[in-house]
This record gives C-alpha cells, structure tokens and sequence, in this order.
C-alpha cells in the first residue's frame, strides 16, 4: 500500500512540476485593461507587482503582438516591467514611428534599433509606463538606468515616443517629454546627429533647456524653458552634478550635455 501511495505521490509531483515549467515558458499575457496609474503611489504599485501575475498594461502593449522578440542577450535587463524588444517592419512599433521619428531617409537599419519597456515615477509621484526607441548599444545601460531612478522615485514626467509629437523635437521638449531616438543629419552634413542613431537621450528637457548663444542673442530649446535658464537658481527637477541621473548616466559611460563648452543641453546624455 506504502508503495502505491509513494507512486501516487511521484505522479502528483511531477505533474505539478511539468505545469510549473509550461507557466515559465509562457509568456506571461499582457492584455489591455488593469492601468497601473489607478494606484495610489508608485510604492503601493511596486508591492503589487511582486506577484508575478500583475503585469502593468496599456495600449502599448499592443504592439508585443506581430513581429518583436524580446531581446534574448542574457546581460540585458528582462523583467515584467524593464524589458528590450527587437522589432520588424511587420510590427507595430514601426507603424508608428515609420515615416516620423524613422524617417524615409533613414540610414539606421531597424536592427540596430530596440523598443525599450521602462516604469518611471511622475510628477504626480505615481507609476507610469515609458516607452523609448533607442540604439541597441545603450539599450542595456537605459534598462539599468531607468529601473534605479524607479526605485530611487527619481521623477521624470513623460517617456513617450517623440513620434506622438509627430516627432518634432521642439513639441516634445515644450512638453518635457523625455526621448532618445529621432532620425536626423546634423544640419548641411551627412553625418547622423547622435538622437539620430539612437545614442543620445534627453531628460525633463523643459527644466534642462539647450542654450547657446548664437550672434549675441541666446537660443533657448524648447522656448518655453526661459525660467530654467539660470542654473544657480533652485527649483525642482534640474540636472546637475549632484543630480541622480548625472551620476547614473556617467556611471555608465555617458557624457552629458551640461559640461560642453560652446553650448549647454543639461536635458542631454549621450554615449
Ligand atoms: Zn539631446
């Protein structure tokens, strides 16, 4: 009888275990509907997603559908919610950024490219999901980068694809989105300027302006970040050496904006 018993539980056991691997191999669904700003605060949302069946969703998960493959390097940061995906011109994503920040001319071949799934604490100090297009080269360094300054409750107010400013730069910074990959040739060259290979990224620009004088007269990007000119005044959400993403950004090998000499893009991190 013992050993009927012992047999049975064998079976169980491994029945159990069988089933474990099957939910590990799955991907876990990400379908639309739960948003993680109906939580209360960003921590309350981190405790929530301890359990391994609360995956944030948006509309932009929609695009995990057709074409993409997470990206299977084994350094690259893969959690539920930092995560890197390699995209097609079947996909969704590049429907949405074909012809505005990926260009016609665009000489960056899409492999070079990644989808970047991050969580960053708003200016509301809640959860919110960021999205980001950039270099594949960097896209290991913004998944570590960006999950520290989520933990740390580093505001950043949006991470959307400079293509829902229809990739416009100026809309975008006015807006303090924050975005790395916008295809262009720095002016009368054709050399590709480092947003246009992905290798730059730009943060809270509207309080972290580019400056240059140009003719005398100051030329302040975006226009509306006059009040954030004068970086010996304190206000909030302004980059400097003390700042936490200054020191993770040059931690990782970038070099930032705010140190040239002949200008000034404090909002401006590049490898
Ligand atoms: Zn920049």
């Amino acid at each position: 009888m013992k050993r009927y018993v012992a047999i049975l539980v064998c079976i169980v056991l491994l029945v159990t275990l069988g089933a474990c691997r099957k939910d590990e191999e799955q991907q876990p669904a990400k379908e639309v509907g739960e948003s993680i700003k109906t939580e209360d605060n960003f921590k309350q949302y981190k405790d929530k997603t301890t359990d391994e069946n609360q995956v944030p969703n948006n509309e932009s998960n929609n695009d995990n559908t057709t074409g993409e493959a997470k990206m299977t390097t084994t350094n690259v940061k893969d959690t539920e919610n930092f995560y890197g995906i390699e995209f097609t011109e079947d996909s969704d994503i590049f429907t949405r950024i074909k012809g505005k920040s990926y260009k016609d001319d665009c000489t960056v071949p899409l492999s070079d490219l990644r989808y970047l799934h991050v969580l960053h604490v708003g200016f509301d100090g809640q959860a919110h999901e960021g999205e980001i297009i950039c270099n594949k080269a960097i896209a290991e360094d913004l998944l570590e980068i960006f999950e520290q300054l989520y933990e740390a409750g580093y505001q950043i107010e949006k991470i959307k694809l400079v293509d829902e400013y229809n990739a416009e730069d100026e809309a975008s910074m006015a807006d303090n989105n924050s975005s790395c990959f916008n295809f262009r040739f720095i002016s009368h060259t054709t050399k590709i300027s480092n947003h246009g290979k992905g290798m730059a990224i730009d943060i809270n620009p509207l309080y972290n302006p580019y400056i240059k004088t140009v003719n005398g007269n100051l030329n302040i990007e975006p226009a509306n970040s006059t009040p954030y000119v004068d970086r010996a005044a304190d206000f909030p959400h302004k980059i400097d050496e003390t700042d936490l993403a200054y020191q993770l950004f040059t931690a990782h090998g970038f070099s930032w904006g705010g140190a040239w000499t002949t200008s000034k893009d404090y909002q401006h991190f590049e490898k």
